[in-house]
């Protein structure tokens, strides 16, 4: 196999040979030429610290996996929740006020796994609390083994471990993350994963932050944090003086502050990372 250097010198000697009309490198282009060619990298971080859900691995499209899955294995249809789609939005909307207040820590993970399915089913006024632990039990174990990742994850991730030490900084539950992770094909590109339970601070609090930098050995001047969103991800890293990527995947939250970078989509990353 050859030395990423030796890579990374022929691509250079390519570009150069290939240049549009052969014409002359203009001397800035020519330094950076020069910077690829002794595989310099030309960005000043060195930690790249990434989210999770909605960043990498596609949360929405594999939630939506589980739970038609869900509704066949609890026969749903026969309680009289015909539309696994309004069953799912309705959840949504549920889960994301439970989750403020699992993150504000007025309740407990298990509380809000509960709960989550208990007020679902209640809107077709069914009252089974039975069900609804049967389904936050299926719903942890399931979810994580679905392996749909946003496009461009792994051609971004394979190019940026080259020249990057990376890390995953994550609200999720430990038991789930870690799961994901490493059905989904992304376990090698991590070094450290930091998940908020095992920090005991979930983002956007400074400590969580604190805590990754001191488990990746990193400065905060060096860092990156490269998340979807506003106030966890960008907002938190703020907090500490940490530059940010916001990656607008959709549905958009409202942004709460300029973020140091935007994306649209992964590929991006490479360009401003240019790696
Ligand atoms: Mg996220």
């Amino acid at each position: 196999m050859l030395h990423p250097w030796y890579k990374s010198w022929q691509r250079t000697i390519f570009c150069l040979l290939l240049h549009p009309l052969n014409r002359k490198p203009h001397p800035q282009e020519a330094f950076f030429l020069f910077l690829k060619f002794i595989n310099m990298s030309t960005s000043k971080y060195k930690h790249l610290f990434f989210d999770l859900d909605r960043t990498l691995w596609d949360f929405d499209t594999n939630n939506k996996a589980t739970f038609s899955e869900m509704h066949e294995k609890f026969q749903l249809v026969a309680r009289g929740i015909s539309d696994p789609v309004t069953f799912y939005a309705n959840y949504q909307k549920i889960n994301f006020a439970l989750w403020e207040a699992y993150k504000k820590q007025t309740i407990t993970k298990e509380v809000l796994n509960f709960k989550r399915f208990y007020d679902s089913l209640s809107l077709y006024q069914l009252d089974e609390p039975e069900l609804a632990r049967e389904m936050g039990a299926y719903y942890i174990a399931a979810s994580p083994r679905q392996t749909i990742l946003y496009p461009g994850a792994i051609e971004m991730l394979d190019t940026l471990h080259k020249h990057y030490q990376m890390h995953i900084i994550t609200n999720g539950f430990e038991e789930v993350q870690f799961i994901k992770i490493e059905n989904s094909g992304l376990g090698k590109y991590f070094n450290k994963i930091i998940t908020s339970e095992r920090a005991g601070f979930k983002k956007p609090d400074r400590r969580i932050f604190e805590f990754a930098l001191n488990e990746a050995e990193a400065n905060v001047s060096e860092s990156i944090i490269i998340g979807d969103d506003p106030e966890a991800d960008i907002l938190g890293a703020q907090l500490i003086g940490m530059d940010q990527i916001w990656v607008k995947h959709p549905p958009l939250k409202p942004n709460k502050g300029k973020p140091t970078y935007e994306v649209g989509h992964l590929s991006d990353i490479l360009k401003i990372l240019q790696a």
